[in-house]
């Protein structure tokens, strides 16, 4: 079967015409993912056994054209899409992260950094060319939350402890007033 991912973009020679992808592949076709992935649930108070994770989908819809910046440059506009498992930071468990990442992305080097492109982001490109492949990668990488928690409103076993906790320290310096008037009696 041929793999969709495995195109190489060029700054030097840009593609004629559009270059659509509609695409799933897994978690686990991503080594550099993985690892990070790996790394993160390795942070759960209770290890996870299964590895359903490294069979989620990663849905990519993507098409790559050439747009006339001064120069030809490859634009990769489109969506990535899928769910993380990560460890929530707050109470050490297993959470699920939406991802959905729309992409309006200009490649080129990085003498252009500075240039306004019409409201595409702007991403260098080091070598002069980068597989398909590499780039979702490294867009998924990037995605990856440094320090991921449940959003408020699932259970996150922490965020009531911590609630109580702050009750308590309101309260303390009263509690312990109250703690001595007590004694003295
Ligand atoms: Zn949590």
């Amino acid at each position: 079967m041929n793999n969709p991912l495995a195109i190489t973009i060029s700054l030097k020679k840009p593609i004629n015409g559009v270059y659509n992808i509609d695409h799933q592949c897994k978690t686990k076709d991503f080594e550099k993912l993985t690892q990070i992935l790996k790394d993160d649930l390795s942070n759960l108070e209770n290890s996870i056994d299964d590895n359903d994770w490294l069979e989620e989908l990663i849905n990519i819809k993507l098409q790559i054209k050439t747009i006339n910046f001064g120069d030809d440059l490859p634009l990769i506009s489109g969506t990535l899409s899928t769910l993380f498992s990560l460890a929530c930071q707050n109470c050490l468990q297993l959470m699920a992260k939406k991802i959905d990442l729309p992409l309006n992305l200009l490649l080129g080097d990085s003498d252009r950094e500075s240039d306004d492109f019409d409201g595409c982001d702007y991403w260098e490109v080091i070598g002069g060319n980068i597989s398909v492949h590499d780039l979702i990668e490294e867009i998924l990488i990037l995605s990856v939350p440094l320090y991921s928690k449940h959003d408020s409103g699932h259970k996150c076993t922490v965020f009531s402890e911590s609630r109580i906790t702050d009750n308590e320290l309101l309260n303390s310096p009263f509690a312990g007033l109250k703690n001595q008037l007590n004694n003295k009696k």
